[in-house]
């Protein structure tokens, strides 16, 4: 049954116009949610895009080679990579195509509605006129009716009675003209009802038929194509298309390939080395040979004065011995039930976590039994060694050791009482440092001024030998005055007796900052980079949990850093003799050649004095703050030698150590910069709080206020914008031929000096490497200013400062606009992900604008150097400016 025949009534016509709202309805929701899914789709893709730009950052180490998880995991990533551009392209199907052709439909939709509504109408109109035709007919139909009755009744009358002439002519016309009237209204009336009689029947058998069946067609065809854009939609949105299933397959494919013989395979194979070298514990015939009493190669000696202790031992052997044993067996039955435990659970299907847990645990107790049976075989061995030549003796009395005490010389007695002579020795020498005070290449010389240490008994030095041995080397402490009293032992040979040092007359006390030899809270790179021969060495000063320690640093195969110990008397020390003051304690440290301590072996040579660049703190006059950094306030000041004016960043004294460090981390890389686009370092100021970089004075201040301020950025012609991009691509080049990526160019981090020339500054976040990789997530990092590939994997290279670079082009030629403005940084890296590129600033040369699209290359390869920068930004300054003109 379809619409013609079905739906005529009045109740089906409302029916069908409400049923076709609904589906506009409908249709709309579709729209709004397929809107939506597109949405999500997108961002699922980008979030997928993410987690495969997360997995880039994990670095392919050489070792992974032929790994065949590695491998897995990568085919994992790159085929999350194809479903989130699957997705992606999927997404942006279905936001044109589908969405286009559901609101075709919709409009077509309503156009069908219409004229099906307008049409119905037009014929129940056209029923309605013929209706009201008919009663208006009819009732003129009536009318003369009436009007003929009359004058009919009214002949007849004067008929009747008789009346001729005119009268009865008069009466008869009357009568004659009302039955025409009559006739013709019958007549009128007769076509009228043949003619909507006729239209009302064409109306229900033709024309509504036709009108519904038409209806029911268009409807019908867009129920066809509504039902293929669902089915595109359902396409567009599924997980489990062919080339979802591809994708999986892949993944799933990969890690099938994971096998766990392969796994390791090429791995071994490429590191395959020989086992090492067996090291072989053998007796020092030699040392028998020495010895005139009856000791023989690895044979115990079993006398009167070991028996006691080799019975000892030997028990004590024979209990371990047994209780390694019982471990042993307890260790086998264990295995054993496992290995049952495995058997069973291999026919169970659903136990394959507990048949690995119990895998696992049968493997760590077959090693456990490897390595007990060796720890046995060990105890075996040396109980037999003992038992056997105790055996041999059997009842009997052991063998005297010693027959007469007189041909013992030369036993380890004479070492003892050796040692001691020269620790005694020692302290009656005078310390030979003090009469050559070498400012150079020495500390101010002076020497002690207290008494000499008391003599060191033998026992003592033996104890103090001792806890050494055991002891761990830790940074400069020394371990105990013991171990002090051992490192004045060694010193014994060089010594003078003791009179002298006692002659020598105390230097006047001077601030321990006033040596040249005193670096103040120089940082430990630092440190370590200004001592490089052994035997080099400074004092400098640290911090250790809110305590201030002075640190004696020396390069002795390494970098040894000692802390200067100080006694309950207020003296200095390490392991050797207490000084009154620190200059004291390094002099003799560097004039006596001993060691600082006995492990560390570090000997003093060669002072290492303070740099040109390390300036006294009370040699910088703060004069008035200029700005505010990062780290603490940037003041203007004065060199108190030269009166140079000069511009100081200073860093807060509360900052802890590690920020303070950073904050160095840009004097450090300033100091071997030398040109004139580039801030000029001049030192740093670390001999106390608060810590200083002191740098050139830039009068003009930060390039992004100067673009910015009434005065001086709308003054700026193009010639000037230019001179400005053309210091900034020399100030870079130059870094970019240094290998120094500065990773944070922008407006706000450059300078203007003198006739507008710009100068580089900031160097918080350089580094000085051709490539820099980020791993401590991407903190504070000035998103709109840095290129994707740093956004995204954390790859520095000095392109990205190029891509930065573009970005402050535009910043001088938008006059210190704020880059992308109106665009959060999420949405400004979304948009360049998808391409987008901000326009050029008003007045913008097009060869400049073509350079910043070029710096903008997505991809790092595509974009130019800064050399090529500079020779591109020189000729269009040129161009403009003349070639005469330096700096506008
Ligand atoms: P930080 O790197 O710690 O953030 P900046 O280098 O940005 O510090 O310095 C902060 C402000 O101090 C700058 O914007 C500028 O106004 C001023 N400034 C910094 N260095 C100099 C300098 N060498 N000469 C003149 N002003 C400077």
């Amino acid at each position: 049954m379809g619409f013609s025949s079905a739906l005529q009534g009045r109740a089906s016509h409302e029916a069908l116009l409400s049923r076709q709202d609904c589906e506009l309805r409908l249709m709309d929701t579709i729209r709004r949610c397929l809107q939506l899914r597109v949405r999500c789709d997108r961002e699922y893709a980008a979030g997928l895009g993410q987690v495969v730009a997360q997995a880039q950052k994990w670095e392919r180490a050489e070792d992974m080679a032929g790994s065949l998880i590695a491998q897995a995991w990568s085919t994992m990533m790159d085929e999350t990579e194809s479903l989130s551009r699957l997705m992606r392209a999927n997404a942006e199907t279905l936001a044109t195509t589908v969405i286009d052709k559901l609101n075709a439909l919709a409009t077509e939709k309503r156009a069908s509605r219409k004229i099906y509504q307008d049409e119905q109408a037009r014929m129940a109109l056209e029923i309605t006129r013929y209706q009201e035709s008919v009663s208006k007919l009819k009732a003129e139909y009536e009318k003369n009716l009436e009007v003929y009755k009359i004058a009919k009744a009214r002949y007849e009358d004067q008929y009747v009675k008789g009346k001729a002439g005119r009268k009865l002519e008069e009466v008869k016309e009357r009568y004659v003209k009302a039955c025409r009237r009559l006739h013709n209204a019958h007549n009128e009336y007769v076509l009228l009802l043949l003619e909507a009689s006729q239209y009302e029947r064409d109306f229900r058998t033709v024309l509504l038929p036709a009108l519904l069946e038409y209806q029911q067609l268009v409807q019908e065809d867009m129920i066809e194509r509504w039902c293929a854009i669902m089915r595109s939609a359902a396409e567009l949105t599924s997980f489990s298309t062919e080339k979802h299933l591809e994708i999986q397959s892949r993944v799933n494919g990969s890690i099938s390939a994971i096998t766990t013989d392969g796994e390791y395979r090429e791995f071994t194979d490429r590191h395959k080395s020989q086992p090492p070298p067996p090291v072989s514990f053998l007796f020092d015939y030699q040392m028998v040979e020495e010895y005139s009493g009856r000791l023989k190669p690895e044979a115990l000696a079993v006398d009167d004065l070991t028996i006691g202790n080799l019975r000892m031992r030997l028990a004590d052997l024979e209990t371990r011995l047994a209780d390694v044993r019982t471990v042993l067996a307890e260790k086998r039955k264990q295995l054993s039930q496992h290995d049952a435990e495995v058997e069973c659970l291999k026919k169970q299907q659903d136990s394959v976590n507990r048949l690995f847990v119990i895998r696992r645990a049968s493997e760590i107790l077959r090693k456990d039994i490897r390595e007990t049976q060796c720890t046995e075989q060990k105890l075996q061995r040396l109980t037999k060694l003992i038992r056997t030549p105790l055996d041999e003796l059997g009842g009997a009395d052991a063998p005297k050791a010693v027959e007469d005490m007189g041909d013992m010389a030369g036993s380890s007695l004479t070492l003892s009482s050796k040692s001691h002579h020269r620790l005694a020795n020692m302290i009656r020498k005078p310390f030979p440092f003090h009469r050559r005070p070498s400012p150079a290449s020495s500390p101010t010389g002076a020497g002690p001024t207290g008494s000499p240490s008391p003599p060191v008994s033998s026992d003592a030095l033996d104890d103090s030998l001792a806890s050494l041995e055991s002891g761990e080397e830790r940074d400069g402490a020394p371990r105990s005055p013991a171990a002090a009293a051992d490192t004045a032992e060694d010193s014994v040979t060089a010594s003078q007796p003791s009179e002298g040092y006692q002659t020598m007359s105390p230097q006047p006390e001077r601030p321990l900052v006033d040596e040249d030899w005193f670096h103040g809270v120089l940082p430990r790179e630092e440190v370590v980079r200004l001592l490089v021969n052994d035997g080099d060495y400074l004092v400098r000063q640290t911090t250790r949990n809110d305590e201030t320690q002075v640190v004696l640093s020396v390069a002795w195969g390494g970098h040894k850093h000692f802390i200067v110990q100080t006694t309950s008397d207020g003296q200095f020390r390490f392991e050797g003799p207490s000084f009154p003051t620190i200059q004291e304690l390094i002099s003799y440290q560097h004039e006596c050649g001993l060691a600082v301590t006995n492990k560390s072996g570090a000997v003093l040579r060669q002072a290492i004095l303070r740099e040109r660049w390390e300036l006294n703190n009370d040699d910088v006059e703060l004069l008035e703050k200029i700005g505010r950094g990062n780290f603490g306030d940037v003041y203007k000041a004065r060199l108190q030698l030269t009166s140079e004016l000069v511009a100081v960043k200073t860093c807060k004294v509360t900052l802890p150590d590690e920020q303070k460090r950073k904050f160095l981390q840009e004097g450090r890389i300033l100091k071997q910069y030398d040109h004139p686009n580039i801030v000029r370092f001049i030192g740093i100021a670390v001999q106390k709080q608060p810590i200083m970089i002191v740098m050139e004075l830039v009068p003009g201040g930060s390039l992004l206020s100067y673009l910015r301020s009434k005065q001086h950025g709308s003054s700026l012609d193009v010639g000037a914008q230019l001179a400005m991009c053309r210091d900034t691509a020399a100030g870079m080049a130059y870094l970019e031929e240094k290998n120094c990526i500065h990773r944070d160019l922008a407006a706000r981090n450059c300078l203007v000096g003198m006739h507008n020339m710009v100068k580089i500054s900031d160097f918080g976040m350089s580094r000085e490497e051709e490539e820099y990789i980020v791993s401590d997530g991407m903190k504070q990092i000035p998103i709109k200013w840095t290129a994707p590939e740093a956004l995204n994997y954390g790859k520095y290279t000095s392109l990205c400062d190029v891509w930065s670079y573009g970005i402050l082009a535009w910043e001088i030629f938008s006059r210190g606009q704020s880059p992308y403005s109106g665009l959060s940084n999420t949405k400004a890296r979304e948009m360049i992900d998808s391409g987008y590129r901000m326009p050029a600033p008003d007045g913008t040369p097009d060869a400049m604008y073509r350079l910043m699209l070029r710096c903008w290359e997505y991809q790092p390869e595509n974009r130019p150097h800064f050399a090529e920068i500079f020779t591109q930004v020189n000729g269009l300054f040129m161009g403009v400016a003349g070639p005469d003109v330096l700096h506008n």
